[in-house]
């Protein structure tokens, strides 16, 4: 998608702080993090949000955060997965993607 801030990133056309990349997958540092480690993860085919991502490319996003989140201490100590969608969900980026959020504790929902 041309006008896609994350197909962007993808080409490479605009700058990104990688931190995993497979032939499917990528994931980069959140440029606003909401807590000390925020990445955001994305499948290189484009879709507008989960519900319009096909299971195998959903599967393979998250084989890589499983990938990622094992080979440092997020996965020792925990870490949080989210993805915002549409309005109420308050998505601002309309290519699916996928916050990993952790390296400090977190707040609960309820908290
Ligand atoms: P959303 O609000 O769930 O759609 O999340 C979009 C995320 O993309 C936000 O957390 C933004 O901080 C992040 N973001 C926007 N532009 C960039 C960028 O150029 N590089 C990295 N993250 C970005």
């Amino acid at each position: 998608m041309d006008d896609c801030l994350f197909c962007k990133i993808l080409k490479g056309e605009i700058p990104s702080d990688k931190v995993f990349e497979n032939d499917h997958v990528i994931g980069f540092k959140d440029i606003q993090p909401l807590a000390k480690e925020h990445y955001l993860f994305i499948h290189r085919n484009h879709s507008k949000n989960v519900n319009e991502m096909s299971r195998d490319d959903m599967a393979q996003v998250f084989d890589a955060i499983k990938e990622f989140t094992q080979s440092n201490e997020l996965e020792n100590n925990g870490f949080r997965v989210v993805s915002n969608i549409n309005q109420h969900g308050c998505q601002s980026v309309f290519h699916t993607h996928f916050h990993v959020l952790g390296g400090e504790q977190l707040k609960g929902f309820g908290s």
